[in-house]
């Protein structure tokens, strides 16, 4: 557990809005974004949480300020509350989720697996990320194993986990069969890329719609000529929605 006055780095705070992707799609939530990340994926479409030439929009913030926040943008309605970044397992989140679980909200959160902590336990919903050869980035899986560890410590409870996969190319759908292959209890997402990250503050970046569809139908081919009927293939509904705007 975290002190309640150890200072969480929030990119932004927004919603109620839309999940967007993997196992929660569609479903009502409030975003809590953190800043920063130990990984540079390629195509990575939240720089603004990520790159340090933004840090200085990162606000350390207690995680009672924060929930304050969330209690008045979801009007004290209790939703889930999505943990996203840049990796949010790098920051203290422990005692942001215990304060906002007695208020009867729920938690998600999604990472790469790069980072275990003891308060992925205090979750309802885990999402496995780990990234694909054309994130440029490798996958440690004794860190990713981990990640369940931690997830699975309690006897009982522990939150849903599943993974998910960003495709982009035959190689990216290659790595999701063999990760998903080592673990074969879990449900698996997968997500045709999207190749345009804006500038983030671009609020009318233009998004290769056509390329995203293109991959999802290629996805869908693969996966059923595959007989992989244990995925899901999803796009990232907000994409279509919203482009990559931030704050919906
Ligand atoms: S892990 Fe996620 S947030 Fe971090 S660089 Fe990769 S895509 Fe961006």
């Amino acid at each position: 557990m975290t002190a309640l006055s150890e200072k969480i780095r929030i990119s932004e705070i927004f919603g109620p809005t839309i999940q967007g992707e993997g196992m929660l799609i569609g479903q009502p939530t409030v975003f809590v974004r953190t800043g920063g990340c130990d990984y540079r994926c390629s195509w990575c479409d939240t720089l603004h949480a990520v790159d340090s030439a933004y840090r200085h929009d990162w606000l350390p913030m207690e995680a009672e300020v924060i929930w304050n926040r969330v209690l008045e943008l979801s009007g004290g309605v209790p939703l889930t509350v999505s943990l996203s970044g840049g990796n949010p397992a790098i920051q203290p989140l422990g005692s942001l989720i215990a304060r906002g679980k007695r208020d009867g909200y729920r938690f998600a959160i999604e990472t790469q697996g790069s980072v275990a902590r003891d308060w992925f336990a205090d979750l309802d919903f885990l999402v496995l990320s780990p990234k694909p050869p054309s994130s440029g980035m490798e996958t440690d899986w004794d860190i990713l194993h981990d990640c369940l560890k931690a997830a699975t410590a309690r006897p009982s409870g522990g939150p849903r986990i599943g993974l998910k996969f960003v495709i982009f190319d035959d190689a990216d759908y290659a790595f999701a069969k063999d990760a998903a292959a080592r673990f074969p209890d879990l449900p698996v997402y997968l997500q045709p890329g999207n190749h345009t990250p804006p500038p983030p503050d671009d609020d009318d970046a233009r998004i290769d719609i056509d390329g995203i569809m293109d991959r999802m139908l290629w996805l869908v081919d693969k996966v059923t000529a595959d007989r992989w009927f244990a995925a899901t293939v999803l796009p990232q509904l907000h994409v279509l929605l919203w482009g990559n705007k931030r704050g919906v």
